[in-house]
């Protein structure tokens, strides 16, 4: 199957109200244009480099979401190409987003990610916490970053009902944390959870944008 067809076969099933981010990370430009020309418009990189070399070689209107681990010092370098960074795992972190976006005159939307799968490796608030910063008001008065919603992973494992389960918790803290913190914001309303193997899942749990990588355009080469 063509990365077109693979690509086409997933969007086909997903109900409305999800968007594909086609995950590009360690595909080549010519291999991601392919997805581009069959129509998709929102990828995810997981690597500043990867991303801050890939996006000027590609047209201007994709939306690049940025999904992996960032690291404080690699914000500046990003900021100017992303248009969602899906991956806040701390005040910190958004705190910094905030101020490089500004200093730059721009907005950017940002998810905050929440770990929930057994690996302890996996970055992310935990439930807990993130309602505690919530409470704090230590997320508050940001004014160059505009909180949309929620991110999560499952954990890597054929057991069904566990990422059942951790999906159904990603859900249950969406609608807490929203009616909790976000009432008002009607642009909160995304929850980004669902992979090559378990998007099927996510989205019976109401995903928003499920990120898919292998399914699209095969395994990649490290
Ligand atoms: C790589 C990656 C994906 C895509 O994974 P596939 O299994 O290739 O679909 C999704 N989300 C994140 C955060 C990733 O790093």
């Amino acid at each position: 199957m063509s990365v077109k067809e693979n690509l086409l076969a997933v969007k086909r099933q997903l109900p409305q109200g999800t968007e594909l981010v086609a995950v590009s990370k360690f595909h080549p430009v010519d291999v991601v244009m392919q997805a581009y020309e069959a129509g998709q418009r929102i990828f995810g990189e997981n690597r500043a480099q990867e991303l801050v070399a890939k996006a000027p070689q590609m047209p201007d209107d994709i939306c690049w979401h940025f999904i992996g681990h960032l690291q404080t010092n690699k914000v500046r370098q990003i900021i100017p190409y992303v248009s969602m960074i899906q991956s806040v795992d701390s005040v910190r972190l958004l705190q910094l987003i905030n101020k490089e976006a500004q200093r730059i005159g721009r907005t950017v939307d940002v998810l905050l990610q929440l770990h929930v799968a057994q690996e302890e490796a996996k970055s992310g608030f935990a439930v807990d916490e993130l309602l505690t910063v919530l409470t704090l008001g230590e997320m508050d008065g940001l004014e160059a970053v505009r909180i949309r919603g929620l991110m999560a992973m499952a954990s890597l494992t054929e057991d069904e009902q566990q990422i059942e389960r951790e999906f159904a918790l990603v859900q249950h803290t969406f609608d807490v944390v929203k009616e909790e913190f976000f009432a008002d914001a009607n642009d909160f309303d995304q929850i980004s959870m669902g992979m090559s193997h378990d998007w099927p899942i996510a989205v019976r749990h109401g995903s928003t944008l499920v990120r898919v990588g292998t399914a699209i355009f095969g395994p990649r080469e490290y």
